[in-house]
């Protein structure tokens, strides 16, 4: 299939921008211009922005249960986006939410950041809550959550290439970015058109310019203009709106894709409560939606119940849509488990160290490195003694090192997202699921129904057992982790030290390591062969250590460990199933003509179970993708804005199996 789609760009840091500093005010020696007027950049920012847009007014009056949504071309320092999260505070009803999204091209660092916001001591609660969030400068998408009513997409990356990966559309949009005089590249005819197409019927702009390029690129894109007085100054500023903004012709090559129409969701049903399953309800009830979590058994008693579990991601030398959902995920998770109130005692910021234990592997890493230079704050190259960074003797021949992934206790995590007001939990088993005229029914094995505006399914592979997700493949993959006691007077692993398996640092004097990789076994009983495998492993990986231990307590054996086996379920191409269910019979029929003929054109959107969500196949990697899976449903139900390119959301889509198996049947 020759499926074409715009190029995401490299998976890299961002460059830094290039500042001088008057007093508190930055100035942009790259573009020549200023961040904000050095009169009074806020009162410019409520006229300009705020009140140009009538937000005051539009959110006061915002009823609806998706958020209002905010759009803007250039964080720099955020005055912007924190004056609009103050006017909301202040003009918004308690209910409503709201979505600010902003691209930018050259961040600002954490420092910088604080020090501009420092002129504005009335914005300086909300300074800090953006500061304590500031991600790292990568290309892509870095959702914050602000607040529980309030979240953030830094778009990081040209304000033209990250507006056309959008998916989400926009209430009002704060055309920002310096001067056309001194920023003409940013304020092309591509920037008009990919505002337009980004934005809701009634969609409204600001800006503080008044040149000729910018009034006829917005009046060719749609938007009608209109001169009002500008700040200070400044003689005249342009508002405007689009009554009708254009369709998203962005499906016209995978029409299969099309996401279904957005409907009721005050009530949602989740099934299954390991990971997948709490993240999604946490992510519903955070927006304001009621949630029942059913599973037959306690919270996190599945693959998601060990201990304790590595935070990370294993990406591909050479990029692909697989990685960058993955490293999106990994950064995104560690920001979410910072949020949470006991984050601290769920999971620890402790950093993974990669260890390759060939030449091949270190070439590979190497590889992986040149490809990616994602900054030391993501990920940065290791060689020779370990323990200064592990705690533990050894030495690489070349590691890679994450320090924003770690451990986390996944069964205290599930039960820590559980506890929410408006989730309940029931201990159920759902045995068929059944579209009704209102939403769905949920059929229990005690003869009960459950009834719900929508479901998600999020019990890994017992998916299989529903007839609407039966299609979706799924391999059953048997893990075995083996804990020790760790002996007095051995030091402990300071970092996860990952190699084939991975080993934490001790939880309550117990480290735990592994796991074991069996396919096709859907067994959970203790095996002493695997954790004799487990401890093959980690004396490959960390043989000084490992003699350190048997110094001090004896022989490693199989017979000195506990341990947990669990089975998790992983989809073919290793990448979770993370969006709408489709309905499998029709897509085989509809969509056959595809295995024919690749450039094949139809004119059926895609089918799905209307209100029907899953989230599963996250094999032994949920702590780094359920959570950013459990945003992008959460995000689509409610129609709002993805938290990913919308490449990457068909990437993570579970019809794509059905697809490719159709093109490959054709080839
Ligand atoms: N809205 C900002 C605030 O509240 O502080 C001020 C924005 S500042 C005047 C302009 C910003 O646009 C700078 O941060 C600059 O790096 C960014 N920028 C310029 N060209 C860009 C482009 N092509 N894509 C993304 N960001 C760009």
């Amino acid at each position: 299939m020759t499926k074409r789609r715009p190029a995401l760009p490299p998976l890299e840091a961002l460059t830094a921008p290039e500042l001088t500093w008057e007093e508190a005010a930055p100035h942009s020696t790259q573009f020549g211009d200023v961040y904000f007027s050095r009169e009074d950049g806020r009162a410019e920012t409520e006229h300009v922005f705020l009140n140009a847009n009538r937000l005051p007014e539009r959110f006061a009056a915002w009823t609806h249960a998706r958020p209002f949504v905010i759009g803007e071309t250039g964080f720099g320092t955020g005055l912007n986006v924190l004056s609009a999260w103050a006017c909301f505070e202040a003009h918004a009803p308690h209910t409503a939410r709201l979505h600010l999204l902003s691209t930018e091209k050259y961040p600002l660092g954490r420092a910088e950041l604080a020090r501009a916001l420092a002129a504005w001591p009335s914005l300086d609660a909300y300074a800090r809550a953006l500061c304590e969030r500031w991600p790292e400068p990568v290309a892509g998408i870095q959702r914050l959550h602000l607040g529980e009513r309030v979240t953030l997409d830094l778009h990081f990356g040209d304000t033209v290439e990250r507006l056309c990966l959008l998916d989400g559309r926009v209430d009002a949009w704060f055309l920002d970015g310096f001067a056309p005089s001194k920023n003409a590249a940013m304020w092309s005819p591509e920037l008009f058109e990919a505002m337009a197409a980004r934005s809701r019927p009634g969609a409204t702009f600001a800006t503080f310019t008044c040149a000729g390029i910018v009034k006829r690129g917005l009046k060719a894109a749609g938007f009608t203009i209109a001169k009002v007085p500008g700040f200070g100054r400044k003689r005249e500023m342009l508002v405007g709106e689009i009554a009708s903004p254009p369709s998203d012709a962005r499906r016209a090559r995978t029409p299969w894709f099309t996401p279904p129409t957005p409907a009721k969701a005050e009530h949602v049903a989740v099934i299954g409560a390991g990971l997948a399953g709490a993240s999604v309800a946490a992510a519903l009830a955070r927006r304001g939606v009621a949630v029942t979590v059913l599973d037959r058994q306690a919270p996190g008693a599945g693959a998601s119940g060990n201990r304790q579990g590595a935070l990370y991601a294993k990406l591909a030398a050479e990029t692909n849509d697989q990685s960058r959902v993955y490293l999106a995920g990994l950064l995104y998770s560690a920001r979410w488990l910072d949020g949470l109130e006991q984050g601290e005692t769920l999971w620890s910021r402790c950093g993974v160290l990669q260890l390759a234990t060939s030449e091949r592997e270190a070439a590979r890493q190497q590889r992986f490195l040149a490809r990616h230079p994602l900054g030391d704050g993501v990920v940065r190259a290791m060689q020779g003694a370990l323990a200064p960074l592990t705690g533990v003797p050894g030495k690489a021949l070349h590691a890679l090192y994450y320090p924003q992934a770690g451990w986390v206790c996944p069964k205290a995590l599930c039960e820590a997202l559980l506890a929410h007001p408006r989730i309940r939990f029931m201990k159920a088993t759902a045995t068929r699921l059944e579209a009704s005229s209102d939403g769905w029914r949920v059929h229990l094995d005690d003869g009960e129904t459950l009834t719900a505006d929508q479901v998600v399914i999020a019990n890994a592979h017992a998916a299989a057992q529903f007839a609407q997700s039966e299609a979706l493949p799924f391999q059953k993959v048997r893990g075995q982790v083996s804990e020790l006691a760790l002996p007095e007077g051995v030091d402990a692993p300071t970092t996860v030290v990952c190699a084939g398996g991975y080993v934490a640092p001790p939880l309550d004097g117990v480290v735990s390591f592994g796991a074991s990789f069996v396919p096709n076994d859907d067994t959970d009983a203790l095996r002493d062969e695997e954790h004799q495998r487990n401890i093959d492993e980690l004396r490959a990986a960390l043989p000084e250590w490992v003699a350190a231990l048997e110094a001090a307590d004896g022989p490693l054996s199989a017979e000195r460990l506990e341990g947990r086996a669990a089975v998790r379920a992983a989809s073919p191409d290793k990448t979770p199933y993370a969006g709408p269910v489709p309905v499998a019979a029709q897509w085989t029929s509809d969509y056959a003509a595809l295995a024919k003929d690749a450039s094949y054109r139809f004119s059926t959107p895609g089918a799905h179970h209307p209100g029907l969500w899953i989230s599963a196949a996250h094999g032994s990697r949920g702590l780094a993708s359920a959570p950013l899976c459990a945003e992008v449903i959460a995000s689509k139900l409610l129609d709002e804005p993805l938290p990913l390119e919308w490449t990457l959301a068909d990437h993570l889509h579970p019809g794509r199996r059905l697809i490719s198996a159709l093109v490959r049947a054709g080839d």
